[in-house]
């Protein structure tokens, strides 16, 4: 199974991720960890990454394209993936579409876990990790609603979009979750 999860920050997608990948046995690859990870690392990649992320913004697509691309061709992508983070914009959404083309893998699904904004923000206010200030946390509502939301409607249109509720509680939202996966597997 090859699942990409979309959701704005705060909507809870790494609490959901965690079970999902559990339950359905999918290799995890977060874009948000790995560039943690290389920023903390201070790669070569970490050290270009980590203005953007400071600043909530995006980091370019170039250098999250080719993380993935590097990532999916790793043994424990065969057995099937959940895509957290990735893709962002139309311009990975494109790139993603080409890479599993060439290897004959197309997704299974695109979950959306929806959530209203201004939820959201109450959430992430009290959350408290360093790239949560209130100014990095508006300008990363901004840059999903700006950049990553156009993917909704790409995704609706090749009729892969699955949105789910991310109100309630986490029972609740896996159930709902598990609902659309159980019937991919099957
Ligand atoms: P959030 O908690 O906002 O969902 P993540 O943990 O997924 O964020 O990512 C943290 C930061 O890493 C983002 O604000 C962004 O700077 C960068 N990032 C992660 N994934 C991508 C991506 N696919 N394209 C561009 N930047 C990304």
């Amino acid at each position: 199974m090859r699942i990409v999860f979309i959701g704005p920050p705060g909507a809870g997608k790494g609490t959901q991720a965690e079970r999902m990948i559990e339950k359905y046995r999918l290799a995890h690859l977060s874009t948000g960890d790995m560039l943690r990870a290389a920023r903390d690392a201070q790669t070569a990649v970490g050290k270009k990454a980590e203005t953007y992320m400071a600043g909530g913004k995006l980091v370019p697509d170039e250098i999250i394209i080719e993380i993935i691309r590097e990532r999916l061709a790793e043994p424990d992508c065969q057995g099937g993936y959940l895509l957290d983070g990735f893709p962002r914009t139309i311009a990975q959404a494109e790139a993603l579409d080409r890479m599993l083309a060439d290897k004959g893998t197309p997704l299974g699904a695109v979950l959306e876990l929806n959530v209203p904004e201004d939820e959201l923000f109450r959430r992430l206010a009290g959350r408290g990790r360093a790239d949560d200030a209130p100014e990095v946390i508006r300008q990363r509502l901004v840059a999903y609603r700006e950049q990553t939301s156009p993917l909704l409607d790409y995704y609706r249109q090749s009729g892969l979009l699955k949105t789910i509720d991310g109100l309630g509680t986490v029972e609740e939202i896996f159930q709902r979750v598990e609902s659309v996966l159980d019937r991919l597997a099957s």
